[in-house]
């Protein structure tokens, strides 16, 4: 086939996004929730900060009461954080006041225990204090009002949210289930690594690294198989892994080679087919389908190079598409050198990310021997997907970044 016939990978990865289906919806307590994607919307619960909120620890005072030219303020009581308000009856006095504290009734700012002289029992301001309304008060409904929304549906959610789902009193979140994931590995010639092998066999080392990546990524319940180049046994195991998994991984066995079942006994299975090849390279060969339950399969190229690549060109935002994430863009770097593309396919080179004085933040390419060199990526950080070639990238073209 003319790879010009063939989804770009951006095609590709519309394709994907287009026909995932939806994880089910789950409430889960909120210490689970970190790298969970919301399924509800979340407004605060109140103003924030709730109240007119100390930010110093100091005397709380009126304002007004300096300007018309008073210094010494008498201390009439102390309000600590989490205290009810105390009121300051009477305005030539001052209340301690506690960073965190609610600002006391009648005062209107605070004057840090650093610019202040303590003289039995009264507080003595300089006049170089620059004494004004709202000094040190973090003022009530700054930050945001009650009911405004603060999160909404698809936010996936990191340090910054799940301090606002606390703040907003939910103590549980509705969020997309987490992906059920098999990964399963084809080869006669792969054998595990703790198991005696034979130098005409090769250590099967792709699911290690993609479950890596998964869990880097958040994702934990992952499953692996490895099923031999027979295609009954194939068909059995995969029967299995259908009717118990969200989504399946395969490696290898999408090739053209005579013992290359996957494609066809995920058809057999009523896996439809949405692609199979993308004009890229590593990792043409990839194939895409959904299967009878909606669940999403990949059948990776077996070579490790190409298996990794799909895993996060493909994978990974299928998995966010699952779960109701908006699509992110790729950080964008520049290559820190000259690269020379030769086939007409898309390329994803492995790179380096360095810091360079001229250019800042720099991909430098590290290209492999070949997708079945992964010793080649040690070092990496993982790969730019570079246009087709013919062609001689400058130094400086920017290219979106794919982490391992
Ligand atoms: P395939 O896509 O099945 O034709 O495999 C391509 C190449 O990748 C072959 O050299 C395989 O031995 C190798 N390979 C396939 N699966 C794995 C795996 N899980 N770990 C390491 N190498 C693999
Ligand atoms: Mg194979």
């Amino acid at each position: 086939m003319d790879p010009s016939d063939l989804p770009t990978p951006a095609e590709a990865e519309a394709l994907i996004r287009e026909r995932v289906q939806s994880l089910p919806v789950e409430s889960r307590p909120l210490a689970s929730l970190a790298g969970a994607v919301l399924a509800q919307s979340v407004r605060a619960e109140r103003d924030q900060p709730p109240f007119d909120r100390v930010t110093m620890d100091g005397i709380a005072l009126a304002s007004a009461a300096w300007r018309q030219g008073r210094r010494r303020f008498p201390v009439a009581g102390t309000q600590a954080a989490g205290m009810p308000p105390l009121r300051l009856d009477d305005p030539e006095g001052c209340i301690e006041a506690m960073t965190g504290a609610v600002l006391p009734g009648g005062c209107d700012c605070v004057v840090p225990v650093e610019r202040l002289e303590l003289d039995d029992g009264v507080a003595i301001v300089d006049d170089t204090t620059p004494v004004e309304p709202f000094w040190n008060v973090h003022t009530r409904g700054l930050d945001c009002r009650e009911g405004d929304l603060l999160l909404a549906k698809g936010t996936r959610l990191g340090a910054p949210e799940l301090a606002v789902l606390a703040s907003a009193g939910l103590p549980r979140a509705d969020v997309r289930a987490e992906p059920r994931i098999v990964i399963v590995a084809t080869g006669d010639e792969l054998v595990a690594p703790d198991e005696p092998i034979e130098p005409w066999q090769v250590r099967r080392s792709n699911s290690y690294a993609l479950r890596g990546a998964l869990s880097l990524r958040g994702y934990q319940r992952v499953a692996e198989d490895h099923l031999p180049d027979d295609a009954s046994v194939m068909t059995s195991r995969l029967a299995s892994h259908l009717a118990t998994h969200d989504v399946i991984v395969l490696t290898g066995g999408v090739s053209m080679g005579r013992f290359d079942h996957v494609p066809r006994v995920l058809r057999e299975l009523g896996v439809t087919e949405i692609f199979h090849k993308v004009a890229q390279r590593p990792g043409k060969p990839i194939w895409f389908g959904i299967g009878p339950g909606g669940q999403t399969v990949f059948g990776l190229p077996g070579n490790p190079v190409s298996s990794l690549n799909c895993l996060l060109r493909y994978v990974v935002p299928a998995l966010s598409a699952m779960q109701g994430a908006p699509p992110r863009s790729p950080e964008h770097v520049p290559l820190g050198a000259n690269f020379r593309i030769k086939p007409a396919l898309w390329y994803f080179l492995p790179v380096q990310v360095e810091h360079s004085p001229s250019l800042g933040l720099v991909a430098m390419p590290k290209p492999t021997r070949g997708s079945g060199d992964f010793i080649s990526l040690l070092g990496t950080d993982g790969f730019v997907e570079l246009p087709p070639g013919p062609r001689e990238l400058p130094a400086g073209h920017f290219a979106p970044l794919y982490r391992w």
